[in-house]
C-alpha cells in the first residue's frame, strides 16, 4: 500500500502579514500599507511581491508600503519584484520625523528593485503615507481656519465615512467642487490639494458669492489597503462618472442633487499625479468663450511661473462615456474642469507653493470670465 505524498511545506509567503526573522522584521499594519506577499530570504533579506488588487492592473501605479524593525547594524535589504507593473516610485523612508528618499537597485527592466534600510526601524513607502486618517486631520485644520464644520457626505464601499467640508456660504450661489484621491497612490496630488485649501480655508470669510465643496479623500477603502488604482467594488472611481455604480461617486452626485436651486457649480479641480506637472482642461472645440477666459486667466501664462513648478496645459476634448469627474462635470454643467496633476517626483516644497498661489488666484479668475 502507497503511503500518501507528505502534506507540502506551509509557504512562507503570507500577504499582508509580518514577516520575521531573529533580528528584523516586516508589518503591513497600518492605513495605506500594502497588501504585498513578503517571504523570508535571508536572516537579514526580504523579497516583496508587489501586486495590484486585480489584474490586469488598469495604471502602472505599483504602491508598496510597510514597516520594519531591525536589530544591530548590519544591513536589512529589501528586495522589491513587481508583478503588472515596474519600479516608478522612489522609497520614501520616514521614522519619527525624519523623512528622506532611498536609492533603489532597480533592474530586470525595472521589474526588480533592491533597497537597503537604514538600521533602527522606520516606514518605507512608494510615496508619502496621507492615509484616510491624515485627510480627516486636514479636514478638522480647515474646519478650524475657515469655522465651517466637517461633514460626512457618504460611505465607502467598505463603510468608511467620507469626510467633507463646505468654505463659504450655504447660499453661495457659485459652487466650486474639489476632489481628491480617487487613485490611491496619486500622494503628490493629494500635497497640492492640501495646500490648495488651506490657502482657501484661511481666507474663507471673503469668499462671496463662491462656496467651495471640498472632498480630499473619495476613494478611502483603496487608499488604506495600499491599492494602485481601484475601490474595493473593484472599480476605477474616475471611470465611474456618470455610472454612478459606486458609492463614493454616488455620494457626491446626491450632494449635488441636493443642493438649493440658484446654487450652481462653476468650476470642478480633480487632484491627480502623473510623470510631470500637468493640468488636463477642455479641448479648445469644446470650452465656451466664458470658460476659455477662466483658463487664460487662471493658467495660461503662467506654465513656467512658479519657481521650481513648471507645468503644462493639456486640452482634451471629452471622450463621452469615459467616466471620468473631468468630463462629467463638464458635461453636465457646462463649466471648466480641470484634472491637477503633480509628478510623481515633483520637488514638494514648490508644489506647496504652487498649489498656494494657484489658490490664491482662483477667485479672480473666476470673476475675470464673469465679467
Ligand atoms: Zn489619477
Amino acid at each position: 500500500m502507497q503511503t500518501p505524498p507528505p502534506e507540502p511545506a506551509p509557504s512562507p509567503v503570507v500577504a499582508g502579514s509580518a514577516c520575521r526573522t531573529a533580528t528584523a522584521s516586516l508589518h503591513f499594519d497600518f492605513d495605506g500599507a500594502s497588501a504585498s506577499a513578503c517571504s523570508v530570504t535571508g536572516e537579514r533579506d526580504f523579497t516583496l511581491l508587489v501586486t495590484p488588487e486585480h489584474f490586469p492592473p488598469i495604471n502602472p501605479s505599483p504602491w508598496y508600503a510597510f514597516r520594519y524593525q531591525a536589530e544591530g547594524d548590519a544591513p536589512v535589504t529589501v528586495t522589491l519584484r513587481y508583478l503588472g507593473g515596474f519600479h516608478r516610485y522612489a522609497p520614501n523612508w520616514r521614522s519619527g520625523e525624519e523623512t528622506r528618499d532611498l536609492a533603489a537597485a532597480v533592474s530586470d527592466n525595472g521589474a526588480k528593485a533592491v533597497i537597503a534600510l537604514p538600521p533602527g526601524s522606520g516606514v518605507v513607502s512608494a510615496q508619502e503615507v496621507i492615509a484616510p486618517g491624515d485627510a480627516a486631520a486636514d479636514l478638522a485644520r480647515w474646519s478650524r481656519l475657515s469655522g465651517a464644520p466637517v461633514f460626512t457626505i457618504g460611505f465607502s464601499h467598505d463603510a468608511r465615512a467620507i469626510g467633507a467640508i463646505r468654505l463659504g456660504r450655504e447660499d453661495a450661489p457659485r459652487l466650486i467642487v474639489l476632489l481628491g484621491r480617487q487613485h490611491p497612490p496619486e500622494v503628490t496630488g493629494a500635497i497640492a490639494m492640501r495646500a490648495f485649501v488651506d490657502a482657501l480655508a484661511a481666507r474663507a470669510d471673503t469668499l462671496g458669492d463662491v462656496q467651495v465643496l471640498v472632498v480630499p479623500m473619495l476613494n478611502p477603502d483603496g487608499t488604506a489597503h495600499g491599492h494602485w488604482r481601484a475601490n474595493r467594488g473593484a472599480v476605477d472611481l474616475n471611470r465611474d462618472w456618470g455610472l454612478f455604480t459606486q458609492p463614493e461617486t454616488r455620494a457626491v452626485k446626491a450632494w449635488l442633487d441636493a443642493l438649493p436651486s440658484g446654487v450652481r457649480p462653476a468650476l470642478m479641480v480633480d487632484f491627480h499625479s502623473t510623470g510631470r506637472n500637468l493640468f488636463y482642461v477642455q479641448g479648445k472645440g469644446e470650452a465656451s468663450v466664458d470658460q476659455q477666459r477662466f483658463l487664460a486667466a487662471w493658467l495660461e501664462g503662467r506654465e513656467t511661473a512658479l519657481a521650481g513648478y513648471p507645468f503644462t496645459i493639456e486640452p482634451r476634448n471629452a471622450n463621452p462615456g469615459s467616466g471620468t469627474a473631468k468630463n462629467w462635470f463638464h458635461q453636465t454643467y457646462a463649466i471648466p474642469s480641470y484634472t491637477y496633476e503633480v509628478g510623481d517626483d515633483a520637488d514638494r516644497p514648490a508644489t506647496v507653493a504652487a498649489a498656494r498661489a494657484l489658490a490664491g488666484s482662483l477667485i479672480p479668475a473666476l470673476d475675470a470670465a464673469k465679467d
